[in-house]
C-alpha cells in the first residue's frame, strides 16, 4: 500500500487552507441582505408613489402656480418649481430614507453617526441637490418648451453636463461630506507609489478619506476625470485590513483607472440614457394627454409635468438595471484580473474580500435572480472563489 495515498495528501491540503477562505455565512448577514433586498424592490415602488401622488394630489400644480406668481420667464418658473418639488419629495421620502439610512445601519451595528450629524447630511445632500436640480429642470423644460425633438436635445446637452459633473464632483461635492488627504501610512504609501508606477498611474493621486465619521463598513473607489482623476480608500479599510490586503485592494482599483472604467461607464450610460429618453417621451406626452386634466397639468409644456417624467425616467432607470449592473460587474472582474496580475497577491485579495462581506454584513451567497437585478458587484462568494482559481491557475503555470 502506497502510503500515504495521493488523494489523502491532496484532501488535507484542502483541509488546511479550507479554514482561511471560508466565509463565515451568519443568520445576521443573511437578514441584512434580505432587509437590503427588500428596501431596493420597495425603494423604487416608494419613489414612484410619491411621483404619482405628488401629481395626483395636486401637490404639482399648486407649486407651478406659486412659481408662477414670481416670474414670468419660463426658465425660472420651472428652476423655482423643480427646486420647490425636490424639497416635497424630500420631504414625502423621508419616512424611507430614515428607515434604510439611519434604522437599519445602527441596528446591524454599521454606523457611526448620531441623528443630528445623520439629519445634518441629509440637509446638506439637499441643499445641494436643490440647486442642481433647480438648473437642471430648468433647462429640461426649456428643451420641451422650444424644441420639437426635445428629448434628442435634453440627451445632447446631458453629456457635457455629465463629464463636467464627474470632473468636479471631487472637488466641489465630495469634500462637503468628508476630508480628503493624501494617504498618511508612509510605509504603505511607499508600496502604493512603486506599483501606481508600474500601472502607469502617477502615485499622487492616491488619497485617504475620513469615512469613518460615518460608517464601519469599508470600501476604496476610482472619481473624477482628466485633473481630478483619483483613487480614494476609506480610512476604516486602511484601518481593518493587512498591508497585503490594501495593496490587492488597491490592484483591483488601479486596474479601474488604467482600463478607463469611468469613462466607459460614461459611454455605457449615455447609450442607455439615449433608450431611457427616446422611449420615455412617447409615453411621455400619451400620459398628459390622458391624465393632465386630472392632473392639472395644461400640457406637455408645463413645468407641473416634470414629475411625469421622472415617473417614466424612474421605471425605464428599473427595468434596465439588470443591464447596467451587468454591465458593472463585468468592468469589477475586469479590475480584479488586473490587479491580481499587478500585485498577484491572491490570497491577501481573497482574505480582503471576506473581511468585507463581513464586515458590511453582506450574504456572500445571495440568490442568483437578486445578484442579476441589483448588484453592481459580482458577489463575495464568486470573486473569492474566482480568486483563488486564478491563483492556482497561476501556480500551475
Ligand atoms: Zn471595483
Amino acid at each position: 500500500m502506497r502510503y500515504p495515498p495521493p488523494m489523502h495528501v491532496f484532501g488535507l491540503l484542502l483541509l488546511s487552507t479550507a479554514g482561511k477562505f471560508d466565509i463565515r455565512v451568519t443568520e445576521e448577514m443573511i437578514r441584512h441582505s434580505r432587509i437590503r433586498d427588500i428596501l431596493y424592490f420597495a425603494g423604487f415602488a416608494y419613489g414612484i408613489g410619491v411621483l404619482l401622488l405628488v401629481l395626483a394630489s395636486g401637490i404639482s400644480s399648486r407649486l407651478r402656480d406659486t412659481a408662477s406668481r414670481v416670474t414670468k420667464k419660463p426658465f425660472i418658473v420651472a428652476a423655482i418649481f423643480t427646486a420647490l418639488f425636490v424639497v416635497a419629495t424630500f420631504v414625502l421620502e423621508l419616512p424611507l430614507s430614515f428607515y434604510s439610512g439611519y434604522v437599519v445601519p445602527h441596528q446591524f451595528n454599521l454606523s457611526n453617526q448620531d441623528l443630528p450629524q445623520w439629519l445634518g447630511e441629509q440637509l446638506k445632500g439637499l441643499a445641494i441637490s436643490i440647486v442642481l436640480s433647480a438648473v437642471a429642470g430648468g433647462l429640461v423644460m426649456l428643451a420641451i418648451q422650444r424644441i420639437q425633438r426635445w428629448w434628442l436635445a435634453i440627451w445632447l446637452g446631458s453629456i457635457p453636463i455629465t463629464i463636467f459633473m464627474v470632473v468636479v464632483t471631487p472637488i466641489f461635492i465630495d469634500p462637503v461630506f468628508n476630508d480628503f488627504q493624501p494617504l498618511k501610512d508612509q510605509v504603505l504609501a511607499k508600496r502604493l507609489l512603486d506599483m501606481a508606477g508600474r500601472a502607469g498611474i502617477e502615485g499622487s493621486r492616491v488619497y485617504q478619506v475620513d469615512k469613518s465619521r460615518q460608517t464601519k463598513t469599508m470600501n476604496a473607489y476610482v472619481t473624477g476625470i482628466g485633473p481630478t482623476k483619483r483613487i480614494v480608500m476609506w480610512d476604516t479599510l486602511l484601518a481593518k485590513m493587512s498591508h497585503d490586503e490594501v495593496v490587492a485592494v488597491m490592484g483591483h482599483e488601479m486596474g479601474h483607472y488604467v482600463l478607463h472604467h469611468l469613462w466607459k461607464g460614461i459611454a455605457f450610460g449615455l447609450a442607455i440614457g439615449f433608450v431611457m429618453l427616446f422611449l420615455a417621451h412617447r409615453f411621455y406626452e400619451l400620459g398628459i394627454a390622458r391624465w393632465g386634466a386630472r392632473w392639472r397639468v395644461d400640457s406637455p409644456r408645463d413645468p407641473a409635468a416634470l414629475p411625469w417624467l421622472l415617473v417614466l425616467l424612474s421605471l425605464s432607470t428599473f427595468l434596465l438595471s439588470p443591464a447596467i449592473n451587468s454591465f458593472s460587474r463585468w468592468e469589477e472582474r475586469q479590475a480584479d484580473t488586473f490587479g491580481l496580475q499587478l500585485t498577484g497577491l491572491n490570497e491577501p485579495m481573497a482574505t480582503a474580500f471576506i473581511k468585507l462581506a463581513e464586515n458590511s454584513k453582506a450574504n456572500p451567497y445571495p440568490h442568483p435572480f437578486i445578484e442579476f437585478w441589483r448588484y453592481s458587484h459580482p458577489s463575495i462568494g464568486k470573486r473569492v472563489k474566482e480568486v483563488l482559481r486564478e491563483g492556482a491557475s497561476e501556480t500551475a503555470r
